[in-house]
């Protein structure tokens, strides 16, 4: 069932994504070459923490940390680590949800660590693109179809591949709520986007074929093949006008 958001349920769930923004930013600006990522998912746990929110992931289905960190071929889910340290080329993508007086924020981007080679930029500029093309159609008048349609669109005429095992959703008092929200589908089709929803949109875009699997921890899901992944994810309100960004750091 959609929750639809009332006007001041939707402030709530704008300072809840602030904070949720700017803990992400902090962890991108701690992306670099030596850094574990369990060091990075301190410094998300510690910001959460200082405004007076919860990091959303801490303890959520039992995932150990504050974060999610997935580098290179882990497309989503990575549980951080000292073990894991990066390394000049790694793309890292960092996942971040904190709730705030009940109202989760969830968002995620994928950084460069260093130089990156062109291969990796592409896949990050196209997956970021196809977030932010996602976002213009998702408002009133528009349907959850147009959404996927678009990610899917723009990413495969690219040549890159849509993760399908895993979706976008619907934010709010809980962290993943209905709708389901697919980054492939057909556009027109679907459930009707509606004033008070919120949504997070994530695509999950692969370098080589869409299949993954997931480790033995039960969270880390690869690539099947290996190679690259990035994410990146924005939680919005829909509204009659343009959709509002509510993990927005500003
Ligand atoms: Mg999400």
């Amino acid at each position: 069932m959609v929750i639809i958001k009332t006007s001041r349920e939707i402030k709530l769930l704008r300072e809840a994504g602030r904070v949720a923004a700017r803990a992400l930013k902090l962890a991108g600006e701690a992306v670099e070459p030596g850094v574990t990522t369990k060091e990075i998912d301190s410094v998300v746990r510690k910001y959460i923490e200082s405004q007076g929110a919860e990091p959303s992931f801490l303890g959520y289905g039992g995932f150990p940390a504050s974060s999610c960190i997935s580098v290179n071929n882990v497309v989503i889910h990575g549980i951080p680590s000292k073990k894991c340290v990066l390394e000049k080329g790694d793309i890292v993508s960092v996942d971040v949800g904190a709730c705030l007086e009940g109202f989760h924020g969830d968002n995620a981007w994928t950084y460069p660590c260093g130089d990156v080679s062109s291969q990796a930029q592409n896949l990050l500029d196209t997956t970021r693109e196809s977030l932010f093309e996602a976002i213009k159609t998702a408002k009133v008048g528009f349907r959850i179809g147009d959404i996927g349609s678009t990610v899917q669109k723009y990413v495969e005429a690219r040549g890159y591949s849509v993760v399908r095992k895993f979706v976008g959703h619907g934010v709010g008092a809980k962290l993943h709520e209905d709708p389901a929200v697919p980054n492939y589908g057909e556009a027109g089709r679907g459930m009707r986007l509606s004033e008070g929803m919120v949504i997070a949109i994530e695509p999950m875009i692969n370098l080589g074929s869409e299949d993954v699997k997931v480790l033995s921890d039960g969270w880390t899901t690869v690539t099947a093949d290996g190679k690259l992944s990035a994410h990146f994810e924005k939680t919005i309100a829909i509204t009659e006008g343009d959709p509002i960004i509510l993990t927005d750091p500003d």
